[in-house]
């Protein structure tokens, strides 16, 4: 068993069904998610009957690290599970703190057709310590403090919605990773039942969201995103439109912009319309696409792309480019793939 896989009060239960103190618990999870300890046997508190029987019954780590790849401005680490599939995780480093890009799954059934992780589709959804190992084992090789954590990696979160809940409530719980909830990311394509189930879940409502809208018109975004022929974008906007938000919070539009396909100022004009009245609720992420070999997407030109923030800026919409910084991986989540092209494992 995978001790990053319960919850406190399931370890509770666990401890205290084999005899032990629930207070055992606090300790170990401390020791876990504060200090970063992946050995029983460095836990020097805990009495040597309860480290024997954490030994013999748990293990802290459910990947197995393979190597980290850096860039300029992020750094990818390569897991694999231990069924044999890669796990891409990118840390990227902004002006003050770092962001990690956690994936979900592996592979994506959506099918995205810009996006290179939906090519080989879905191979399985990863599970909850699989989500949490990545930031566990990225802290300790890395000796960084993540500071945010994004859903943006490999995978549709809310196709895998009880493991990613059960990992944010690890990442956010003060007696987990105690993240602030307003620096974890749920970034989805937009599937309606699991938006509509995720408004009023009380772990998940607590986090950001970020939608890839990527096209402001259903029949644009249903060539992107085959999903909208089934969550159409009428439907997903009246939802975002009502989504119950935080104080001070808003919804991310994440829009991927691809040359001669989404990136002209009539593609502005009819994203302004779509947000209509609702400006202050939402933000816009304009990502110029990176191009993936075998696929028939281009990158927009640098003009094109300062248009469309300009047109979305002079109608009131917050709206910024991912540049820089994160650029490549932001990129949409399957693009991940893409920067990994070569390495080998
Ligand atoms: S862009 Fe995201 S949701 Fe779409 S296929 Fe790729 S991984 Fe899946």
């Amino acid at each position: 068993m995978v001790i990053t896989s319960y919850t406190k009060d399931e370890l509770i239960d666990l401890f205290v069904n084999r005899g032990f103190e629930r207070y055992r618990a606090d300790q170990i999870l401390k020791w876990i998610y504060k200090k970063g300890i992946t050995d029983f046997e460095t836990m020097t508190d805990l009495p040597k009957d309860f480290r024997k029987y954490l030994r013999e019954n748990f293990k802290i780590n459910a990947l197995n690290f393979i190597k980290r790849v850096p860039s300029s401005d992020s750094e990818k680490f390569l897991f694999k599970t231990e069924d044999g599939y890669i796990v891409e995780t990118v840390l990227i480093k902004e002006r003050d703190h770092f962001t990690l890009c956690v994936s979900s799954q592996i592979g994506c059934a959506i099918g995205c057709t810009f996006c290179a992780t939906a090519i080989d589709g879905l191979k399985r959804n990863l599970r909850t310590e699989e989500i949490i190992d990545q930031l566990l084992q990225v802290q300790k090789i890395s000796g960084v403090k993540v500071r945010n954590v994004v859903f943006m990696g490999m995978g549709e979160p809310l196709a895998n919605y009880e493991n990613v809940r059960k990992a944010v409530e690890i990442l956010t719980m003060p007696w987990g990773f105690d993240l602030s909830k307003r620096r974890v990311t749920i970034s989805t394509s937009g599937i309606i039942h699991q938006l509509r189930r995720m408004a009023y879940d009380p772990v998940m409502s607590e986090v950001n969201l970020a939608v890839s809208i990527n096209a402001p018109s259903q029949g644009k975004r249903e060539t992107l995103m085959p999903i909208c022929k089934t969550n159409k974008l009428s439907q997903l906007m009246n939802l975002l439109k009502e989504y119950p938000l935080k104080p001070y919070r808003r919804i991310t539009l994440e829009y991927v912009l691809i040359k001669g396909i989404n990136d002209s100022p009539e593609d502005a004009l009819e994203l302004v319309r779509l947000i209509g009245r609702h400006k202050k609720r939402f933000k816009v992420n304009i990502i110029p696409y990176n191009p993936y070999p075998t696929l028939p997407y281009r990158r927009p030109e640098p003009e094109n792309i300062i248009n469309l923030q300009r047109i979305l800026w002079e109608n009131g919409i917050s709206c910024f480019i991912r540049f820089s910084k994160g650029q490549k991986v932001f990129g949409a989540c399957g693009q991940l793939r893409a920067e990994y092209e070569g390495v080998k494992v």
